[in-house]
């Protein structure tokens, strides 16, 4: 089983090339946000703790999240390849955590697929969410400021965590779809041949 995660800042295309990722190579994704954002629509316990949290862009608690991801990656079940992995971990506390599961399975992170875009570029495409999905925290300029600072903050110095672990794989987000997608999957191909 392979461990891929996305990376990059709120807006940059995460969603959208998980998704294509997930169709060509029969990967597992999972989405925190999405995960989050059903809890929400079923008004669960955790849906009513994130809720408030997510329209104003801040972080839902760590052992939330983690507790959410563990039940979804540690599923033996499963029939995919392997996974990927969408706004998980987002600061250190959650890379480690992510690390300790995997190990106790046996697995590890393969690869860090990260979208390097520009913040102007990310602001644009979250506007443009906003009017197609009608997310609550893509619709605030002050939300998706938090976000982004946010990201900057205690997101980014992951970067620095999975280069240490020589898994960091960057592509220039800044492209189209397509030309995002061409270049994550000669990283997929490559690490699934290693
Ligand atoms: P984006 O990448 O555009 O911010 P997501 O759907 O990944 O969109 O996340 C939406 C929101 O869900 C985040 O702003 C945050 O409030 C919450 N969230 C998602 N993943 C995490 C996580 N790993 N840790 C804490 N909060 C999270």
């Amino acid at each position: 089983m392979k461990y891929f995660l996305i990376f990059g800042p709120p807006g940059a295309g995460k969603g959208t090339q998980s998704t294509l990722i997930a169709k060509r190579y029969n990967f597992r994704h999972i989405s925190t946000g999405e995960l989050l954002r059903n809890e929400i629509a079923r008004k669960s316990e955790i849906g009513k703790i994130a809720a408030e949290l997510i329209e104003k862009g801040e972080f839902v608690p760590d052992q939330l999240v983690i507790g959410i991801v563990r039940e979804e990656i540690c599923n033996p079940e499963t029939q995919a390849k392997g996974y990927i992995l969408d706004g998980f971990p987002r600061n250190t506390v959650q890379a480690i955590a992510l690390d300790t599961m995997l190990e106790e399975f046996g697995y590890k992170v393969d690869a860090v697929l990260s979208l390097e875009t520009t913040d102007s570029v990310n602001i644009k495409r979250i506007q443009h969410r906003a009017n197609i999905e009608g997310r609550k925290d893509d619709a605030d300029f002050e939300t998706i400021r938090t976000r982004i600072k946010t990201y900057h903050k205690v997101t980014e110095p992951l970067i620095s965590y999975y280069k240490n672990q020589s898994k960091y794989m960057p592509v220039n987000g800044d492209q189209s779809i397509e030309e995002n997608f061409v270049d994550i999957c000669k990283i997929i191909d490559k690490t699934l041949d290693e």
